[in-house]
Protein backbone atom coordinates (compact mmCIF):
# COMPACT_ATOMS: atom_id res chain seq x y z
CA UNK A 1 0.00 0.00 0.00
CA UNK A 2 0.97 3.36 -0.78
CA UNK A 3 0.76 6.03 1.87
CA UNK A 4 0.33 9.04 -0.63
CA UNK A 5 -0.01 11.85 1.80
CA UNK A 6 2.24 11.72 5.71
CA UNK A 7 3.85 14.46 7.54
CA UNK A 8 6.23 11.57 8.87
CA UNK A 9 9.40 13.90 8.79
CA UNK A 10 7.28 16.32 11.81
CA UNK A 11 8.97 16.83 15.15
CA UNK A 12 5.97 14.54 16.36
CA UNK A 13 7.87 11.37 15.43
CA UNK A 14 11.73 12.94 16.71
CA UNK A 15 11.90 10.52 18.96
CA UNK A 16 10.76 6.87 17.47
CA UNK A 17 11.04 7.82 13.85
CA UNK A 18 12.74 4.68 12.53
CA UNK A 19 10.37 2.61 14.29
CA UNK A 20 7.27 4.38 12.78
CA UNK A 21 8.78 3.41 9.26
CA UNK A 22 9.16 -0.45 10.03
CA UNK A 23 6.05 -0.77 12.01
CA UNK A 24 4.84 0.61 7.98
CA UNK A 25 6.60 -1.43 6.61
CA UNK A 26 5.69 -4.47 8.65
CA UNK A 27 1.97 -3.91 7.84
CA UNK A 28 2.51 -3.95 3.99
CA UNK A 29 3.04 -0.24 3.52
CA UNK A 30 5.42 0.28 0.20
CA UNK A 31 5.77 3.69 0.12
CA UNK A 32 5.33 7.26 1.65
CA UNK A 33 4.46 10.33 -0.04
CA UNK A 34 5.39 13.57 2.20
CA UNK A 35 3.51 16.95 1.49
CA UNK A 36 5.76 20.24 2.69
CA UNK A 37 4.29 22.73 4.77
CA UNK A 38 6.61 25.82 4.21
CA UNK A 39 10.43 26.53 4.09
CA UNK A 40 11.46 26.21 7.43
CA UNK A 41 9.95 22.53 6.96
CA UNK A 42 11.86 21.42 3.71
CA UNK A 43 15.32 20.50 5.77
CA UNK A 44 13.76 18.06 7.70
CA UNK A 45 12.03 16.75 5.15
CA UNK A 46 14.56 15.92 2.24
CA UNK A 47 16.98 14.65 5.22
CA UNK A 48 14.61 12.37 5.80
CA UNK A 49 13.82 11.39 2.71
CA UNK A 50 17.63 11.32 1.94
CA UNK A 51 17.69 8.30 4.55
CA UNK A 52 14.95 6.18 2.91
CA UNK A 53 15.18 6.54 -0.88
CA UNK A 54 12.84 4.54 -3.00
CA UNK A 55 10.69 4.47 0.16
CA UNK A 56 10.28 8.02 1.03
CA UNK A 57 9.08 10.65 -1.78
CA UNK A 58 9.21 14.48 -0.98
CA UNK A 59 6.78 17.28 -2.26
CA UNK A 60 7.25 20.76 -1.99
CA UNK A 61 4.61 23.55 -1.75
CA UNK A 62 3.70 25.99 0.47
CA UNK A 63 0.45 25.10 2.88
CA UNK A 64 -2.57 27.34 2.93
CA UNK A 65 -2.51 27.56 6.82
CA UNK A 66 1.30 28.92 6.03
CA UNK A 67 0.14 31.48 3.81
CA UNK A 68 1.31 34.82 5.43
CA UNK A 69 2.63 38.37 4.52
CA UNK A 70 5.55 36.76 3.73
CA UNK A 71 3.95 34.24 1.38
CA UNK A 72 6.19 35.90 -2.14
CA UNK A 73 9.12 35.22 0.04
CA UNK A 74 8.75 31.87 0.77
CA UNK A 75 7.46 30.95 -2.35
CA UNK A 76 10.30 32.42 -4.39
CA UNK A 77 12.57 30.07 -2.28
CA UNK A 78 10.57 26.96 -2.77
CA UNK A 79 10.29 27.92 -6.43
CA UNK A 80 14.24 28.01 -6.19
CA UNK A 81 14.40 24.55 -4.91
CA UNK A 82 12.12 22.95 -7.29
CA UNK A 83 14.42 24.07 -10.21
CA UNK A 84 17.47 23.05 -8.33
CA UNK A 85 16.29 19.28 -7.06
CA UNK A 86 14.38 17.02 -9.46
CA UNK A 87 13.66 14.64 -6.19
CA UNK A 88 10.00 16.37 -5.67
CA UNK A 89 7.57 13.72 -6.75
CA UNK A 90 4.58 16.63 -6.69
CA UNK A 91 3.38 20.14 -5.33
CA UNK A 92 1.89 19.97 -2.21
CA UNK A 93 0.43 20.67 -0.06
CA UNK A 94 -0.98 23.83 -1.25
CA UNK A 95 -4.77 24.99 -1.21
CA UNK A 96 -7.25 26.96 1.12
CA UNK A 97 -7.51 26.78 4.52
CA UNK A 98 -10.28 29.35 5.83
CA UNK A 99 -11.56 27.26 8.97
CA UNK A 100 -9.06 28.77 11.01
CA UNK A 101 -8.92 31.95 9.49
CA UNK A 102 -9.70 33.71 6.47
CA UNK A 103 -7.57 37.08 6.94
CA UNK A 104 -4.98 35.69 4.16
CA UNK A 105 -7.90 34.60 1.93
CA UNK A 106 -6.85 36.46 -1.19
CA UNK A 107 -2.79 35.78 -0.63
CA UNK A 108 -4.09 31.84 0.11
CA UNK A 109 -5.67 32.29 -3.31
CA UNK A 110 -2.60 33.95 -5.22
CA UNK A 111 -0.28 31.64 -3.31
CA UNK A 112 -2.44 28.38 -4.67
CA UNK A 113 -2.34 30.34 -8.35
CA UNK A 114 1.18 30.63 -8.44
CA UNK A 115 1.66 26.82 -7.37
CA UNK A 116 -0.97 25.13 -10.25
CA UNK A 117 1.53 26.97 -12.72
CA UNK A 118 4.54 24.80 -11.28
CA UNK A 119 2.11 21.93 -11.32
CA UNK A 120 1.89 22.43 -15.17
CA UNK A 121 4.85 23.78 -15.94
CA UNK A 122 6.53 20.69 -14.34
CA UNK A 123 3.81 18.28 -15.00
CA UNK A 124 3.54 17.35 -11.72
CA UNK A 125 0.54 15.81 -9.97
CA UNK A 126 -0.62 18.41 -7.25
CA UNK A 127 -2.34 17.94 -3.69
CA UNK A 128 -4.61 20.19 -2.86
CA UNK A 129 -5.42 20.73 1.11
CA UNK A 130 -9.42 22.51 0.69
CA UNK A 131 -11.07 23.28 4.17
CA UNK A 132 -14.39 25.50 4.50
CA UNK A 133 -13.42 26.95 0.97
CA UNK A 134 -15.46 24.45 -1.22
CA UNK A 135 -16.92 27.43 -3.57
CA UNK A 136 -13.10 29.07 -3.50
CA UNK A 137 -11.38 26.08 -4.24
CA UNK A 138 -13.68 25.10 -7.23
CA UNK A 139 -14.14 28.48 -8.95
CA UNK A 140 -10.21 28.67 -8.77
CA UNK A 141 -9.80 25.50 -10.34
CA UNK A 142 -12.51 25.93 -13.04
CA UNK A 143 -9.82 28.09 -15.51
CA UNK A 144 -7.98 25.22 -15.19
CA UNK A 145 -10.21 22.80 -16.35
CA UNK A 146 -9.70 21.76 -19.83
CA UNK A 147 -5.62 21.88 -19.01
CA UNK A 148 -3.43 18.75 -18.44
CA UNK A 149 -3.09 19.76 -14.70
CA UNK A 150 -3.93 16.97 -12.59
CA UNK A 151 -3.74 15.62 -8.38
CA UNK A 152 -5.10 14.76 -5.12
CA UNK A 153 -8.06 16.46 -3.70
CA UNK A 154 -6.79 14.99 -0.29
CA UNK A 155 -8.57 14.88 2.93
CA UNK A 156 -11.74 14.41 0.94
CA UNK A 157 -14.33 15.31 3.50
CA UNK A 158 -17.05 16.51 1.13
CA UNK A 159 -20.66 15.75 0.77
CA UNK A 160 -22.42 13.85 -2.74
CA UNK A 161 -22.87 17.26 -4.17
CA UNK A 162 -19.34 18.11 -3.71
CA UNK A 163 -17.89 14.95 -5.13
CA UNK A 164 -19.90 15.16 -8.25
CA UNK A 165 -18.97 18.80 -8.82
CA UNK A 166 -14.88 17.85 -7.99
CA UNK A 167 -15.75 14.52 -9.97
CA UNK A 168 -15.59 17.42 -13.06
CA UNK A 169 -12.20 17.63 -13.11
CA UNK A 170 -11.23 13.79 -14.44
CA UNK A 171 -7.41 14.52 -13.99
CA UNK A 172 -8.55 14.63 -9.90
CA UNK A 173 -8.15 11.69 -7.24
CA UNK A 174 -10.06 11.29 -3.92
CA UNK A 175 -7.38 11.22 -0.94
CA UNK A 176 -9.55 8.96 1.54
CA UNK A 177 -7.75 8.55 5.16
CA UNK A 178 -9.49 8.01 8.95
CA UNK A 179 -12.18 10.01 8.63
CA UNK A 180 -14.20 7.50 6.45
CA UNK A 181 -13.72 5.44 9.67
CA UNK A 182 -15.11 8.17 12.21
CA UNK A 183 -19.26 7.15 13.58
CA UNK A 184 -20.59 9.81 12.33
CA UNK A 185 -18.80 10.41 9.24
CA UNK A 186 -21.24 11.10 6.17
CA UNK A 187 -18.11 9.32 4.32
CA UNK A 188 -19.42 5.86 3.25
CA UNK A 189 -22.17 7.12 1.33
CA UNK A 190 -20.44 9.54 0.09
CA UNK A 191 -18.35 7.30 -1.41
CA UNK A 192 -21.16 4.96 -3.49
CA UNK A 193 -20.65 7.67 -5.85
CA UNK A 194 -17.21 8.05 -6.11
CA UNK A 195 -15.95 4.73 -8.20
CA UNK A 196 -12.42 3.26 -6.37
CA UNK A 197 -11.05 4.22 -9.86
CA UNK A 198 -10.80 7.65 -8.41
CA UNK A 199 -9.85 6.84 -4.90
CA UNK A 200 -6.30 6.92 -3.60
CA UNK A 201 -5.17 5.74 0.44
CA UNK A 202 -3.83 8.44 2.85
CA UNK A 203 -3.11 9.09 6.53
CA UNK A 204 -2.33 12.42 6.56
CA UNK A 205 -0.09 11.32 9.86
CA UNK A 206 0.15 12.65 12.18
CA UNK A 207 -3.24 13.80 11.85
CA UNK A 208 -6.51 11.75 11.77
CA UNK A 209 -6.03 8.80 13.12
CA UNK A 210 -8.64 6.21 12.42
CA UNK A 211 -10.82 4.10 14.73
CA UNK A 212 -9.50 2.32 16.89
CA UNK A 213 -6.88 4.65 17.22
CA UNK A 214 -8.64 8.36 16.94
CA UNK A 215 -7.82 11.15 19.15
CA UNK A 216 -4.27 9.87 19.41
CA UNK A 217 -1.05 10.61 17.04
CA UNK A 218 -1.35 8.49 13.41
CA UNK A 219 1.18 6.86 12.19
CA UNK A 220 1.41 5.25 8.27
CA UNK A 221 0.79 1.94 9.59
CA UNK A 222 -2.47 2.34 10.50
CA UNK A 223 -4.04 2.86 6.61
CA UNK A 224 -4.32 -0.74 7.24
CA UNK A 225 -7.89 0.25 9.34
CA UNK A 226 -8.69 2.35 6.16
CA UNK A 227 -8.31 -0.11 3.80
CA UNK A 228 -10.04 -2.69 5.91
CA UNK A 229 -13.04 0.08 5.65
CA UNK A 230 -12.87 1.01 2.44
CA UNK A 231 -12.77 -2.88 1.61
CA UNK A 232 -16.29 -3.12 3.31
CA UNK A 233 -17.70 0.47 1.61
CA UNK A 234 -17.09 -1.01 -1.79
CA UNK A 235 -17.63 -4.69 -0.90
CA UNK A 236 -14.12 -5.67 -2.68
CA UNK A 237 -11.67 -7.97 -1.34
CA UNK A 238 -8.36 -6.32 0.83
CA UNK A 239 -5.98 -7.08 -1.46
CA UNK A 240 -7.96 -5.34 -4.25
CA UNK A 241 -8.46 -2.24 -2.61
CA UNK A 242 -4.81 -2.08 -2.31
CA UNK A 243 -4.02 -2.80 -5.91
CA UNK A 244 -6.23 -0.70 -7.41
CA UNK A 245 -5.40 2.37 -4.98
CA UNK A 246 -1.57 1.69 -5.50
CA UNK A 247 -2.33 1.64 -9.63
CA UNK A 248 -4.02 4.91 -8.83
CA UNK A 249 -1.56 6.56 -7.42
CA UNK A 250 0.72 5.37 -9.90
CA UNK A 251 -0.69 6.48 -12.84
CA UNK A 252 -0.80 9.90 -10.64
CA UNK A 253 2.75 9.91 -9.67
CA UNK A 254 4.68 9.60 -13.15
CA UNK A 255 7.72 10.66 -11.31
CA UNK A 256 7.67 7.08 -8.79
CA UNK A 257 6.39 4.92 -11.54
CA UNK A 258 9.10 6.17 -13.81
CA UNK A 259 7.09 7.74 -16.69
CA UNK A 260 8.36 11.09 -16.05
ZN1 LIG B 1 -1.31 17.24 5.12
Amino acid sequence: MIDTHTHLFTEEFDNDRYEMVNRAIEAGVTKLFMPNIDVSSLPSLKKMCGEYKGVCYPMIGLHPTEVREDYKSQLDILEKELANNSDYIAIGEVGLDLYWDSTFKDEQIDAFHTQIGWAIDSDLPIIIHSRAASNELYNTLLPYKSTKLSGIFHSFVGDKAEAERLMEFPNFLFGINGVVTFKKSTLPEVLEDIPLSRIVLETDSPYLAPVPYRGKRNESSYIIDIAKKLSLIYDTPLNDISSITDDNALRLFKKVSGVL
